[in-house]
């Protein structure tokens, strides 16, 4: 479905992003992966799903927090694989604390990476995309780019701007083949839900598995964690022909979270 189209995803070196970066090379895209880690783990990440699925697969390091290394992982994609035709701003951290006390580098960092990577990713495949009148832009955003949680300030503004961003975008390419939509997920077991875990078992001197239950209790009814295979599945279909007219959208994939 996706053979010849090139695409980007922001942070797929792990969790969600690792897991849409496979899918849509299963789908037949050759992909230009991104983040952090150890370089012999990516190396391996990048051959065995380039051998797995038959396509190219590159790796950059690029930092989403600056915005001229995201400029040039929009020029090593197109130098390496041709064009940008699908952009995954999935990149993102999480700090928790009191507004108080919320470290101000922290709160940067969260804009930069969460909200602001996003903005400069566009605007650098934009111009393509507009040329080739092709384009899927999918904003991994979350629950918490519709409603809030306390000790959560930065991430759920830089979320609740993604979903803002994205409508603009939308709006913005409405009467072209480029379609800009948000996916926004509720918990998703990876490491950076794992921490909370963690934080939470010892704050509560709990077990871990108590830890996800009590985690998966206060937020998704569902009781059960998403997956980024889901998470996954719902990216491959905004890239589909059939997800055409789906824009400015935002998606809740989240065991119900926001229904309450
Ligand atoms: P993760 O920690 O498993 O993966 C984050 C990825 O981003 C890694 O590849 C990491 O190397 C990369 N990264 C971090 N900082 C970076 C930077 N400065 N530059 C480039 N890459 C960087 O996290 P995840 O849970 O898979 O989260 C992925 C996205 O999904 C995030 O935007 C997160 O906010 C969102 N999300 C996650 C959940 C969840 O429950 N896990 C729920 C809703 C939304």
């Amino acid at each position: 479905m996706l053979k010849d189209k090139n695409a980007i995803v922001t942070g797929s070196t792990s969790g969600i992003g690792l897991g849409i970066a496979r899918a849509l090379a299963r789908h037949g895209a050759n992909i230009m992966l991104n983040g952090f880690g150890d370089l012999d783990d990516i190396e391996r990440i990048r051959s065995e799903t380039a051998e797995q699925y038959g396509v190219a697969v590159s790796h950059s390091g690029a930092d989403m927090s600056k915005p001229a290394e995201i400029r040039e992982l929009a020029e090593q994609t197109v130098a390496e694989l041709g064009a940008v035709d699908i952009l995954v701003n999935n990149a993102g951290i999480q700090h928790t604390a009191l507004v108080e006390d919320f470290p101000t580098e922290k709160w940067d960092a969260i804009l930069a990476i969460n909200l602001s990577s996003n903005f400069h990713a566009i605007r650098a495949v934009m111009p393509g995309m507009k040329r080739r009148n092709w384009g899927r832009i999918v904003n991994i955003a979350s629950a918490h780019g519709l409603v809030a949680s306390a000790t959560k300030a930065a991430y759920v503004t830089a979320k609740h701007g993604v979903v803002g961003l994205t409508k603009v975008v939308a709006l913005e390419t409405a009467t072209t083949g480029i379609t800009c939509n948000a996916i926004c997920p509720g918990w998703v077991l990876t490491p950076l839900v794992q921490k909370q875990v963690d934080a939470l078992a010892q704050r509560d001197r709990i077990p871990i598995e108590q830890a996800k239950e009590r985690l998966l209790s206060e937020k998704q009814p569902s009781r059960a964690f998403v997956t980024p295979e889901q998470v996954a599945a719902l990216t491959v279909f905004l890239c589909s022909e059939d997800a055409a007219q789906i824009r400015g959208a935002a998606l809740s994939i989240d065991g119900g979270w926001v229904a309450q």
